[in-house]
């Protein structure tokens, strides 16, 4: 069961400018003027991954972390966030400013398909079945890739969170805070990350929540060091070793460089393996001529081939490893968006309850304060 909404609480949903209103130039036209009349009271985040249309309006471009703690920054003269991303991401801006600004998501419907892989009721069946069969302590750990109820699991539970960036540091603190860790909701990353650390494969399991006890005996959950939850991106893991294959037979001299959300298989044939901002750097600092491959989010890619043409930039797939949900957030959206702003009825505020906000807060501290 899904909870992507939980502990979000909203004002009603829109609906985005129609086409019979308005033409896409025209909406553009709008959407530039209603921005220029709201001024400094709203800041427009857009996340490396949406598409151009919606970047040309952000005022501050990043990965989930920046654009979170961009907001805690902000000032007293910033009333609103527009944040063009997805919900988990909207859901951090809030707890990270307190309640102070209203965050808006443009669209409700913008999820995140790995976020959605866990939810809260069936964390605490699969804790309750892991503490159970332990020998010795578990760490919980989450990617911030997820609901802000799990966020506040792990507070709760001594845990952390980490982003794809930090995850080498926030694991090695798991490891040393008790015997076992249990990472969720991204196999891969966790799977990646921890082999990266030493831990051999042979000593991490899998836990599905689909299958009764995660499909683990308590003799396997006895024997890991590592509990790994089934959960993955589905942008990412559309990237296989065919791929890898493919271009080493067609341009043995290009450089293949992947996002560590890509499965284990894809990292290990890869040269270089590495978070969105790691990516980015990477790209922009390498020389003129370089070749690359990329395993990540196609309107990134398609940015960065546009940003350095003196680089060859593809995508590591030949088909479009789009992120459909981030995708749903269209410049008609956000029209409707400012236009609710302007009228001071804000809609799709997303809202984070206190004790929730708590409890990941500390997680979330957690984290700032082992990296
Ligand atoms: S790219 Fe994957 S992890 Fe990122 S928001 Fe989209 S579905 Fe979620």
């Amino acid at each position: 069961m899904i909870d992507i909404y939980s502990t979000l609480k909203s004002t009603s949903h829109i609906a985005p400018v129609s086409e019979k209103e308005l033409s896409d130039d025209e909406v553009l036209k709008e959407l530039a003027a209603v921005r220029k009349r709201l001024g400094p009271r709203v800041v427009v985040y857009g996340h490396h991954y949406q598409q151009d249309d919606v970047i040309a309006f952000a005022d501050v471009t990043g990965d989930s972390l920046e654009l979170a703690r961009h907001a805690a920054k902000l000032p007293d003269s910033t009333e609103y966030i527009v944040f063009c991303g997805v919900h988990f991401m909207a859901e951090t801006s809030d707890m990270l400013t307190a309640g102070k600004k209203k965050v808006i998501l443009p669209d409700l419907r913008a999820g995140c398909s790995m976020a959605d892989m866990a939810n809260r009721r069936d964390i605490d069946r699969a804790w309750s079945f892991l503490t159970k069969h332990s020998v010795g302590k578990i760490t919980p750990i989450t990617y911030i890739n997820c609901a802000a109820t799990l966020k506040s699991f792990v507070g709760e539970n001594g845990g952390a969170i980490c982003t794809s960036s930090n995850a080498e540091k926030v694991i090695t603190w798991g490891l040393s805070q008790g015997e076992k860790l249990l990472f969720f909701p991204d196999q891969h990353l966790g799977r990646n990350t921890c082999f990266k650390l030493g831990i051999p494969l042979s000593e991490m399991v899998v836990y599905d929540p689909r299958r009764e006890n995660g499909g683990l005996t308590a003799e396997q959950v006895s024997k890991a060091k590592v509990i790994l939850w089934y959960g993955y991106c589905s942008v990412h893991q559309g990237f296989t070793p065919e791929h890898i294959t493919m271009w080493r037979a067609k341009d043995p001299t290009r450089t293949l460089i992947v996002h560590p959300e890509c499965s284990f298989e894809v990292t290990q044939g890869a040269d270089l393996a590495g978070s969105t901002s790691y990516i980015i750097n990477h790209i922009k600092a390498a020389p003129a001529g370089s070749k690359f491959a990329v395993g990540t989010e196609i309107n990134l890619v398609n940015r960065l081939a546009a940003q350095f043409p003196d680089k060859d930039i593809q995508s590591l797939s030949p088909y479009q490893c789009l992120c459909t949900t981030m995708y749903r957030i269209r410049p008609r959206w956000m029209l409707e968006s400012f236009r609710a702003i302007e009228t001071g009825e804000p809609v799709n505020v997303i809202r984070v309850d206190e004790e929730t906000r708590k409890w990941s807060l500390l997680a979330l501290d957690r984290m700032l304060s082992i990296v």
